[in-house]
């Protein structure tokens, strides 16, 4: 059983028990955590408590100079973390080493723009006054994270975090526990003081006794809409700081005047990257009629023509889903489609945790596979008459967090952009897409409380002091 890192030290959890962690690729029990119980909750949380103080004292230069260390450590261990990260999620070796390159470039994001955090002197309107903001954290720090980017969702909170003085509770999600081990570890050999980041391993309950803690103040969490809703009520009792980033069912719109093939190629990476496990996937197209006959064809080619198969192997597209109750969602919103009169055109087949990439056409907004978040590899296509009818369709949901168009007109591409009702808009690109620089976060219930993302993390994780001095006329 692997233990808790606690106040700087690896500790035995209180309890026993342990959550062990299957290997999608494989299927076998590949380690085991323990499930924190509320006595290390709450030990895990008095030493966030305890390193406030030293924390804040540092100058964000040293703090910045610490997520060096921690990225020097990234760049030493990224085979071994990579190959991790594939066999406890599942996902192909090339898009784990996206995510590990992504967190060893984007720490540095972070680091450059902590330093830069300005506060603003502000004109006083009485004379012999002094008047200015500064940005302070909020106090410790929950970082929940789900299993589909291990490393690199949980890494963007926790390094904004670090670097704006917040202290740091991080509890990984239950299905993959072990790349969280590297961040300790990262964190173990850097110079950020004792109890600055603490690693505490379970599932919701043990979140679920971490975001009561009364000494949270600060929860950044990355989930499921449900229990991001969740969270919020807990924490709004005693009014602590939530960064929530849920769920989602985006759209990628195609016009008839849109390049068929780059829309085509665009909308199945969309939907099958990390095996659709994504929150940003194309959960939707919405397709106008004139091209919707040649963009079904082009996606049901592109789409057989992803090779599934062992994440390890080069070459692979898509491998396994992380976790049969994943799989069972899949399987069930396609069935029920189909049964309500969609056409599947392609795949739908199961072979243990693989999901054959499928398409559906003929989707309407009836159907749970049009509003309820899918999260595997499908391509369900909803087919309108025009443009309109596309936006009003797109924008029909409880969700909100990325969107595209395919279009070779620049009004639409603007109107679009304006009227798309997404945390993320993007034009002739999938909506299946960040970069480092911009900020990501959804509309609706997709997310609120902030952005991810450089500075726009950094200013969701502190709050603005105004501070006045009169040091004249008394
Ligand atoms: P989940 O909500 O089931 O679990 C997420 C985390 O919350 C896990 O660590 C889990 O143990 C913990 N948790 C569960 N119940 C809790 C409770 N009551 N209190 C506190 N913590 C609790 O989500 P998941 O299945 O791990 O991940 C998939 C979901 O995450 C999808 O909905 C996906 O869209 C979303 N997601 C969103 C983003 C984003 O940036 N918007 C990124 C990745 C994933």
């Amino acid at each position: 059983m692997r233990q808790l890192y606690i106040g700087g030290e690896w500790l035995d959890a209180e309890s026993s028990e342990g959550i062990e962690v299957d290997s999608p690729v494989t299927g076998e029990v590949i380690d085991t955590v323990p499930s924190a119980s509320s006595q290390d909750v709450r030990k895990a949380v008095e030493a966030a408590r305890r390193a406030q103080r030293e924390l804040e004292e540092m100058t964000a230069f040293e703090r910045a100079a610490v997520l060096d260390e921690v990225t020097e450590y990234f760049e030493e261990h990224e085979d071994e973390i990579a190959e991790l990260i594939t066999r406890e999620e599942g996902k192909p070796l090339h898009e784990s080493y996206e995510e590990t390159e992504y967190v060893i470039e984007s720490s540095d994001d972070y680091a450059h723009d902590a330093i830069r955090l300005f506060g603003d002197v502000v004109p006083s309107e009485f004379r012999g006054r002094f008047a200015y903001t500064q940005r302070e954290p909020y106090g410790p720090c929950a970082v929940i994270s789900p299993w589909n980017f291990p490393l690199e969702v949980p890494g963007g909170s926790i390094y904004s975090a670090i670097a704006t003085a917040n202290p740091v509770v991080f509890k990984p999600a239950e299905e993959t526990p072990l790349t969280a081990y590297h961040i300790a570890k990262a964190f173990e050999q850097s110079s950020l003081p004792d109890g600055a980041f603490n690693l505490i391993t379970g599932a919701g309950e043990t979140g679920a006794e971490l975001v009561g803690h009364r000494d949270i103040r600060l929860i950044a969490f990355t989930g499921s809409t449900e229990v991001g809703q969740q969270i919020a009520k807990t924490a709004a009792e005693r009014n602590a700081q939530c960064l929530l980033e849920m769920g989602g069912k985006d759209p990628i719109l195609v016009l008839d005047d849109a390049d068929v093939d780059h829309a085509a190629e665009s909308i199945v990476m969309g939907s099958n990257w990390n095996a659709g496990q994504v929150c940003c996937g194309t959960e939707r197209v919405i397709t106008t009629e004139g091209i919707h006959d040649d963009l079904v064809d082009a996606v049901v080619e592109k789409t057989e023509a992803l090779t599934l198969g062992d994440p390890f192997e080069e070459g692979t597209d898509v491998g396994p889903m992380v976790s049969e109750r994943i799989q069972r969602k899949v399987k069930d919103h396609v069935d029920n489609a189909v049964e309500q009169g969609a056409q599947l055109l392609t795949g739908g087949g199961t072979d243990g945790l693989f999901y054959d990439p499928a398409v559906l056409d003929d989707v309407t907004e009836q159907m749970d596979i049009a509003t309820e978040e899918t999260f595997g590899t499908v391509t369900p296509v909803v087919r309108v008459d025009d443009y309109e009818a596309a936006i009003e369709i797109a924008n029909r949901s409880r969700y909100g967090l990325q969107a595209a168009i395919f279009t070779d007109s620049l009004e639409r591409a603007h109107d679009a952009a304006n009227r798309l009702k997404a945390g993320g808009v993007f034009v002739n690109e999938t909506n299946n897409y960040w970069e480092r620089l911009l900020p990501f976060g959804g509309y609706g219930e997709s997310g609120s409380g902030g952005r991810y993302g450089s500075k726009w993390h950094l200013e969701a994780m502190t709050q603005t002091k105004a501070v006045m001095m009169n040091y004249k006329n008394y």
